[in-house]
């Protein structure tokens, strides 16, 4: 790492040493700036890296609700708004225990890059709450959401800062932080994305996540006279991401055979049909079950989760990869296990879901990678397509929308590709995604002055 870079880094750590996830996300980026640091002395005149770096604004607060026993629970909610270079910040809510500082300033970061190679005009932002929506009734769930938007409607509007869903946030969560927002506000306004279909919602919006991760993917195969037809997929995770993913993988003609949540795996030998599929949306959206419940329908194997062991889904013969649960899920030994059984492509559905080092293994082994920040990059994609849709006051069928989503992959993939060919080395897309963003965002911050 050149001087200035590993500066940045040191600075980074040192003032937030708990860190970890944020230290992680910048220093997997810097790695890829250092290779063009040098041709950019502007960049380091204005103090871009150290800019970027820094949030714009953090707020942190109180979220006070009362469980169905009368009884009043604190949880701590967040907005992380990193950077508006590119337009009102965006990004989703998580809701989910782990929830910290840390996790949210690297999905912050990450989104600012990510947003960037949509094309679309986003900045970059990222909220939640350590709030468990697991087990939870309806009636607390929306007493949650609701007292989690009176204080973030202070700080968000459709052209300041749009929200949308991560997990534990899907159409039911955002349905009821839009409601309160209008009743506070007393304004319908495009300020949440992720909406209901009959409320402002964007057609594919649910879908956006899981079928951009495959459209990418599917370029990137293509390029290499590749393609998914008959070819086995492993997939984790089993919300909203995977399965849209293996919905759009079914449809090209793969077979996938996992999928899992935080307490285990299901492997289908025969592969997750559509049929089967539908039994899973249901099964996770609806009943808000666990994934052992498939195994125990469909009679395939079940291997409950075991955090001290290689997550088995990466240990399972297949020709394509998608994380689709969460970050840091594919550590070193699951890279030397994706290597050993062959696997020829990850699809990073998930933010962050390889660590640095199982990054280079895989990468060092000839497998193609497509990163998040490209890969996932359909989500907000379409967010960015219901926001245009809410300030016309229109909304657009399921097939433009598609449309739409196909030539912004197409358009990322082209990008990153050449990002990668140009200024680090063909194939590298975490270089390609990282360089082709910043590249963008540097010259708009240095055109808008120290802000
Ligand atoms: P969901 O809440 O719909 O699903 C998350 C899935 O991952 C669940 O199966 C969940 O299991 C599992 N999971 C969550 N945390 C853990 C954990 N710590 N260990 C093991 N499994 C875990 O979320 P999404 O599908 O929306 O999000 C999945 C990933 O995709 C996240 O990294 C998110 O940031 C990313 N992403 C999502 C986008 C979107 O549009 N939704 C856009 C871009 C990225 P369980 O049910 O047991 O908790």
């Amino acid at each position: 790492m050149k001087s200035e870079i590993e500066r940045v880094y040191q600075q980074v750590c040192s003032r937030d040493p708990n860190e970890k996830e944020f230290q992680q996300a910048v220093y997997t980026f810097l790695l890829s700036v250092d290779k063009i640091i040098d041709k950019l002395p502007e960049v380091s005149y204005h103090r871009v890296l150290e800019r970027m770096v820094e949030p714009e604004r953090v707020v942190m607060f109180r979220v006070p609700w009362i469980d169905d026993e009368g009884v009043c629970q604190v949880n701590r909610g967040f907005r992380v708004q990193m950077s508006s270079t590119l337009g009102p910040y965006k990004g989703g809510c998580r809701f989910h225990p782990s929830v910290n500082l840390s996790i949210m300033k690297f999905l912050a970061f990450e989104q600012v890059f990510k947003n960037c190679l949509t094309g679309l005009p986003m900045g970059g932002g990222k909220g939640g709450s350590d709030f468990n929506p697991k087990g939870k009734s309806e009636a607390e769930v929306m007493r949650f959401c609701q007292s989690f938007m009176t204080e973030l409607s202070r700080h968000i509007g459709a052209d300041t800062d749009v929200p949308a869903g991560d997990i534990g946030v899907g159409g039911r969560e955002i349905g009821y932080m839009f409601g309160q927002y209008k009743r506070l506000k007393n304004e319908f306004t495009g300020v949440l994305t992720g909406k209901g279909l009959d409320f402002g919602g964007s057609n594919i919006r649910p879908e956006a996540t899981g079928y951009g991760l495959v459209y990418l993917s599917q370029a990137i195969l293509a390029d290499r006279k590749m393609d998914f037809e008959g070819k086995t997929c492993i997939v984790s995770g089993s919300g909203n991401v995977a399965q849209f993913t293996t919905e759009k993988l079914i449809q090209l003609g793969a077979k996938v055979v996992t999928l899992s949540d935080s307490t285990g795996m299901i492997y289908d030998e025969n592969g997750i049909d559509s049929e089967k599929l539908q039994y899973v949306k249901v099964l996770k959206n609806v009943k808000r079950g666990r994934i052992k419940e498939y195994a125990d329908k469909y009679g395939c194997t079940y291997i409950a989760r075991n955090n001290d062991e290689p997550n088995p889904i990466w240990n399972i013969k297949a020709d394509y990869a998608f994380p689709c649960a969460t970050q840091n899920e594919i550590l070193k030994e699951d890279a030397e296990n994706l290597v050993r059984n062959g696997i020829k492509l990850v699809g990073e559905g998930a933010n962050m879901p390889c660590s640095i080092e199982s990054e280079h293994i895989l990468t060092s082994n000839g497998i193609l990678l497509a990163p998040a920040k490209a890969a996932n990059a359909g989500g907000v994609a379409v967010s960015g397509l219901e926001m245009a849709q809410n300030s016309m006051r229109i909304q657009w069928s399921r097939e433009r929308v598609d449309q739409e989503l196909q030539n912004i992959m197409k358009n990322i993939y082209k990008n990153i590709s050449e990002a990668a060919l140009t200024y680090s080395e063909k194939d590298n897309f975490i270089d390609g995604a990282n360089i082709a963003s910043f590249l963008k965002v540097s010259r708009a911050m240095i055109a808008q002055g120290y802000v």
